[in-house]
């Protein structure tokens, strides 16, 4: 028995060493608050979705240093930055996973629910398990976890997800979006998705 585990080991070895662990050997969580300043993002009434979502990465924030993570914002107030702005101060950071948070609209105010988007391969995990966090803490419409272009989760390097957090359109998810308790429950749901995609790893 023991001579056959003897003889598994470097197969065993061989195996941990060609998993891919390395992408998430992290340390560091850049969160991104879409949008700011004269970029509102969604908007119905005086609900701005920069708000919100600046609201909840500081809650997320606070949520991932309580776990144990390292984190960047790029930017904590309002104040508009540029997307290649953003990607820059990601690009600063090896040991990092980049999580942009932002709310969605669209002219169809019946549409509802979460929604989190991935570009990479080796994002589509983060996604997964960002997206199952949220959808645990939350009563939503369950939008799943998609593939899609935008700048920031195309142009960092590092695992890159965009989170849409309900629309700013829909007034039943607008209401809940406005009360603390809803962004909270999404920044703790992401902050666990985020501590199981690591130990996947
Ligand atoms: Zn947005």
């Amino acid at each position: 028995m023991r001579k056959l585990f003897r003889s598994l080991l470097p197969a065993f070895a061989l195996l941990l060493a060609s998993a891919p662990v390395q992408a998430r050997a992290f340390r560091t969580v850049i969160i991104d608050p879409g949008h700011g300043g004269h970029d509102k993002g969604g908007q119905w009434g005086l609900v701005y979705e920069k708000h919100l979502a600046l609201d909840t990465s500081v809650r997320l924030e606070s949520e991932l240093k309580k776990r144990g993570f390292r984190t960047v914002m790029t930017r904590r107030s309002d104040y508009f930055i540029s997307l290649p702005e953003r990607v820059r101060i990601a690009s600063r950071y090896s040991d990092a996973i980049f999580v942009s948070v932002h709310y969605n609209y669209t002219w169809k105010q019946q549409v509802s629910g979460l929604e989190t988007f991935y570009y990479s391969g080796q994002s589509r995990a983060l996604a997964s398990y960002v997206h199952a966090g949220m959808i645990s803490k939350v009563r939503v419409v369950n939008r799943g976890v998609k593939f899609a272009r935008f700048y920031v989760i195309r142009n960092t390097s590092c695992p890159s997800i965009l989170v849409e957090g309900g629309f700013v359109s829909n007034s039943a998810e607008r209401g809940r979006m406005k009360s603390a308790w809803f962004r909270q429950a999404l920044a703790e749901g992401i902050a666990d998705g985020i501590v199981r995609f690591r130990r996947a790893g």
